[in-house]
C-alpha cells in the first residue's frame, strides 16, 4: 500500500497561447550543452504548430508512429535512437494526444533506467528518476498529462509503467492546440474522461480528493458534451480542465470495470482506448446504471453511432485471451467490485459480456 500522496506535475501553465511560454521554459534545460528531445504527434507534421516548436541545432524532433497505441518495443526503439545520437538530454517534450503523452513519459524514464520498457510494466518498478519531462496535450480526456502511469502494449499485456517517476514535471495546457480535433475523436477521448469519473466515483477506492476532482471533471464533461455544436477555445478550456481533473481523480482512486475490459479490447483487438471504452460503457447497465443511461444520451446528443457486433464472431481462443487480459487487471476489479471480485466476476460471465460487444 502506498502511504504517501501521489506525485503530481510541479508546474502547470494553463490558458490560451500558453504554448508561447515554451522557449522560455526550455532555456534553463539547455544549460551545459544539453539537447532536447521533442516527440510531436504526426498529425501536426508540416502544420503551423510544427513550425512553432523551438528546435535548436542539437535537438531531436521525432514524429513517432501512433497508428497503433504505444508499445514497449516502440519505446525501446526510441531509446536506442536517442542513445545512438550520443546526446546529453536535458528534457523530453511530448506534444500530442494520450499516445504521445505516454511515449514521452516512457522515453524519459527509460533514458535513465536499464533494460526494456517491458521490465517496468506494473507498479513501482522504476528505480531511477526520469529525465525532466514536459507534457503538452493536443487532445483532452485521457488525463495522461497528469497521471502516474504510461500505458503501453507489452509482450504479455497492455499495462502501464506506474510509478512516482512517471508523471510529467511540467505541463502546458493550451486549449488552442486542441481546437482542430475531429468531432468523433474529440468525443471518444472526451468520454475517456467521463468514464474515469464514473469509475472513480463508483469505486471502493474513492477518497475525499478523488471525489472532489472527479465530481468537478464530470460536471465540466456534461457542460461540454451536452452542447456539442459549440467547439471553441472557451469550451476547449473546460475540456482540458476536465481531462486534468479527471486524471487527478483517478490518481487518487482507481478506474473500474470499463477500463478492465477495454484494456483487453485494446491489447487483443487493437481497438483504440477511447473507442474501446465507449464500446464497453454502452454495456454497463449492471455496474454503472445511471451513467450508462447518461452515456447513451451523450452518444445521441453528439450524433455518434458505435460500431456493433465487434466481438460477436470471435473464436473461443480470442474470447479467452480477452478474458485473461481483463482479469489480469486486479486493482481495477477490486476497486469496482470489492475484495471478493473473483467470485462476483467469474470467467464465463466476463466472456459473455465480451461476446455482447
Ligand atoms: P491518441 O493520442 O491515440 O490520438 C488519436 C488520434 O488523434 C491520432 O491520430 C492523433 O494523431 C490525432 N490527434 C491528436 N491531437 C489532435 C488534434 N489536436 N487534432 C486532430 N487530431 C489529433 O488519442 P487519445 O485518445 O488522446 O489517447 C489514447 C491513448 O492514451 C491510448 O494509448 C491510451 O492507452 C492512453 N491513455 C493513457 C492514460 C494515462 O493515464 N497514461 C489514460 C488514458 C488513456
Ligand atoms: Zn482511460
Amino acid at each position: 500500500m502506498r502511504l504517501q500522496q501521489p506525485v503530481f506535475p510541479d508546474t502547470v501553465h494553463f490558458g490560451r497561447n500558453s504554448f508561447d511560454l515554451l522557449p522560455t521554459r526550455l532555456s534553463p534545460l539547455r544549460e551545459g550543452g544539453n539537447a532536447l528531445i521533442f516527440l510531436l504527434d504526426p498529425f501536426f507534421s508540416g502544420k503551423p504548430l510544427h513550425q512553432r516548436i523551438p528546435v535548436e541545432k542539437n535537438d531531436l524532433l521525432l514524429l513517432p508512429d501512433i497508428s497503433h497505441e504505444p508499445s514497449t518495443a516502440q519505446v525501446d526503439q526510441l531509446v536506442a535512437l536517442v542513445r545512438e545520437s550520443n546526446l546529453q538530454v536535458g528534457a523530453v517534450v511530448g506534444i500530442g494526444g494520450g499516445s504521445i503523452m505516454d511515449l514521452a513519459k516512457s522515453l524519459a524514464i527509460m533514458l535513465n533506467n536499464p533494460g526494456s520498457a517491458a521490465d517496468y510494466q506494473g507498479w513501482d518498478l522504476v528505480r531511477y528518476p526520469a529525465v525532466y519531462k514536459i507534457g503538452i496535450p493536443t487532445l483532452c480526456g485521457t488525463g495522461a498529462e497528469v497521471t502516474r502511469t504510461a500505458v503501453l502494449n507489452g509482450p504479455r499485456r497492455k499495462l502501464g509503467i506506474n510509478s512516482d517517476h512517471t508523471p510529467f514535471d511540467e505541463l502546458i495546457l493550451d486549449p488552442e492546440l486542441t481546437l482542430g480535433a475531429p468531432a468523433e475523436q474529440r468525443f471518444y477521448t472526451g468520454m475517456d474522461c467521463f468514464i474515469h469519473c464514473v469509475e472513480s466515483l463508483g469505486g471502493k477506492k474513492q477518497t475525499e480528493q478523488s471525489t472532489f476532482y472527479s465530481t468537478q471533471a464530470l460536471s465540466l464533461c456534461r457542460e461540454v458534451f451536452y452542447e456539442p455544436k459549440r467547439m471553441d477555445a472557451c469550451t476547449q478550456e473546460k475540456l482540458i480542465l476536465a481531462s486534468y481533473a479527471g486524471g487527478m481523480g483517478i490518481m487518487n482512486s482507481q478506474v473500474g470495470v470499463v477500463h478492465a475490459m477495454s484494456y483487453g479490447l485494446g491489447y487483443v483487438l487493437g481497438i483504440r482506448h477511447g473507442l474501446a471504452n465507449c464500446l464497453v460503457m454502452d454495456k454497463m447497465d449492471e455496474y454503472y446504471p445511471a451513467a450508462t443511461e447518461e452515456f447513451r444520451e451523450l452518444l445521441s446528443c453528439n450524433g455518434v453511432t458505435l460500431p456493433s457486433g465487434v466481438c460477436r464472431d470471435l473464436d473461443k481462443d480470442t474470447l479467452n485471451l480477452l478474458t485473461d487480459v481483463s482479469l489480469g487487471m486486479r486493482p481495477l476489479w477490486e476497486n469496482a467490485l470489492g475484495d471478493d471480485w473473483e467470485e462476483r466476476m467469474p470467467r464465463e460471465k466476463l466472456r459473455a459480456m465480451f461476446s455482447s460487444i
